[in-house]
């Protein structure tokens, strides 16, 4: 089928089905690197997809649709649940396949992320995200990215089946307790949405064991050997969502060592003709978590999301600010702006977990348990830890300098390299990328300080926020895909006074 003999029908399906399907976070296209080949179409090699992202992150560069938004489901939080009176269509596989291989021939897309509603039964309708797969695979030849959602309580077997075909697969957590999840979605349970994680996982392992690879994915640079680090080696703690301490697969608890040297050969990897090796799930999986539909703590949801990194091994946690559509007397009120700057710092303390060695026991707690809205994460953890600093530049190590507000993950590495050739001052921290406007207050070269400013805890914060307020005002007031109106429930551009940053620094606010 060709798009051009299509139909003013399939042009209206995907109307309503890619607008149907912006409310999902969970979709970068990353982590596969697979050339393409004569004879074949498409390609997931880096240089192949395109890292397009809009401005508010979200990745652009894929089709994103939903397989359907008929569902037999009433979650409260959701536009497409059942008992809501929008315009709903269904595509088949066909017109799934036909659409993203015209797409892609014409250079719109890199890939494919297909969601959908529950049409009939959740194992009704994986057959059917079964059948897309399988077609664009062995009857199209594609091999560009393709990332799917599972659906909850959907057979096992099936998502197996899914899992050898697709590059990510993700299930939505959707709620971070299961009390919320009783509430806001009855149909969906924790052990529906963590027992197919668990399983991808699985797969996972056994599939990467199979290449001679180690169990768990690869991460950012460091990132494993961080002394205090989610992803070092051997960490072993109870995950918090009801699972039990070490890794369960296949019901067998074993630590990240047994899970290294010890498992494997359950799933294996699939030969297919013509020779090929189709790994399983090769991108990993990822989820998404709403936020601000229920009444859980910046603290609760990193705790959650540290936890899915340790026990779930995820490539990625998404964070989906909740959009007030829905009335119901369980949820924000519609109309409710969207809590877009929180959502902003969750994703700025989940980059600390995955990237700077953070903990997120380090970054909240129960007395703490929310973000400043003032100040980024970073920078609130460094004026809660002024003992730390001043940090010399010249001697500090790599996971030290990471600490530092205005020192990046690659400048650090720059810094290690650079400092090996002589000694480093301050224009030289410049030209290697460190924002020296937040880094200063934090830094001594050669044990001098670029201004002479004491390290105090309330001067450093005035500092610091003054220069965060603009870019706190710009993610309140961003156009985003959601085509929001303006966002100003913190109502920051009124100058923060005393009180209201101490109630900040509480986590009150
Ligand atoms: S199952 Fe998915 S599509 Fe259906 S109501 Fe729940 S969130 Fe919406």
């Amino acid at each position: 089928m060709e798009i051009g003999q299509g139909t003013a029908e399939l042009k209206e399906k995907l109307r309503i089905l890619s607008d149907a399907a912006k409310y999902d976070a969970a979709c970068t296209s990353s982590g596969v690197d697979r050339p393409g080949k004569p004879g074949t179409l498409g390609n997931a090699s880096a240089a192949g997809i395109c890292h397009s992202f809009a401005s508010d992150g979200r990745c652009i560069s894929l089709l994103k649709i939903l397989l359907t938004n008929h569902c037999i489901y009433d979650c409260k939080y959701c536009i497409n649940r059942r008992s809501n009176d929008v315009e709903r269509a269904a595509f088949t596989p066909d017109e799934v396949c036909a659409l993203t291989i015209e797409f892609y021939r014409r250079n719109y897309i890199e890939g494919l992320f297909l969601s959908s509603g529950v049409m009939k039964s959740p194992d009704h309708t994986m057959a059917q995200v079964y059948e897309v797969l399988y077609k664009l695979r062995e009857v199209h030849q594609f091999r560009g990215y393709i990332h799917v959602k599972a659906i909850p309580g959907a057979d096992m077997a099936l998502i197996d089946q899914i899992g050898l075909l697709a590059d990510r697969m993700s299930i939505n957590l959707e709620l971070p307790t299961a009390e919320s999840l009783r509430s806001l979605a009855p149909h969906k349970s924790r052990q529906t949405i963590l027992g197919p994680m668990r399983q991808i996982q699985a797969g996972i392992v056994d599939s990467r064991l199979s290449m001679g690879q180690t169990a768990r994915l690869e991460r950012a640079y460091g990132a494993k050997s961080f002394s205090n680090g989610i992803f070092r080696l051997g960490e072993q703690q109870r995950d918090g969502l009801g699972g039990s301490a070490g890794h369960v697969i296949d019901g067998r608890d074993l630590s990240v060592g047994q899970a290294l040297e010890g498992y494997g050969g359950r799933r294996g990897l699939v030969r297919r003709e013509r020779n090929e090796i189709r790994t399983y799930v090769p991108a990993g999986q990822s989820t998404q978590i709403i936020v601000g539909a229920t009444p859980e703590s910046d603290y609760h949801m990193m705790m959650v999301t540290q936890a899915l990194y340790q026990k779930y091994d995820l490539k990625r946690v998404f964070f989906s600010a909740y959009v007030g559509i829905n009335e119901d007397s369980a949820l924000p009120a519609p109309g409710e702006k969207p809590p877009l700057l929180r959502e902003h710092r969750l994703y700025q303390a989940d980059w600390l977990l995955r990237f700077y060695g953070f903990r997120a026991e380090e970054l909240l707690s129960e007395d703490k348990p929310n973000f400043n809205v003032f100040l980024d994460p970073k920078c609130d953890w460094a004026v809660r830890h002024l003992e730390c600093f001043p940090v010399e530049i010249n001697l500090a190590a790599y996971e030290l300098l990471l600490r530092v507000p205005g020192i990046g993950a690659k400048s650090a590495r720059r810094i290690i390299q650079a400092r090996r050739m002589g000694k480093l001052d301050f224009p030289d921290l410049k030209k290697l990328g460190v924002v020296l406007k937040r880094a200063h207050y934090f830094i001594t070269c050669g044990g001098r300080q670029m201004y002479p400013v004491k390290l105090e805890e309330n001067r450093i914060t005035a500092g610091l926020i003054s220069d965060s307020q603009k870019k706190n005002w710009q993610i309140e007031h961003q156009e985003s895909f959601r085509q929001l109106s303006l966002f100003d429930d913190m109502k920051l551009e009124i100058p923060p006074t005393v009180e209201d940053f101490h109630k900040a620094a509480a986590g009150q606010l």
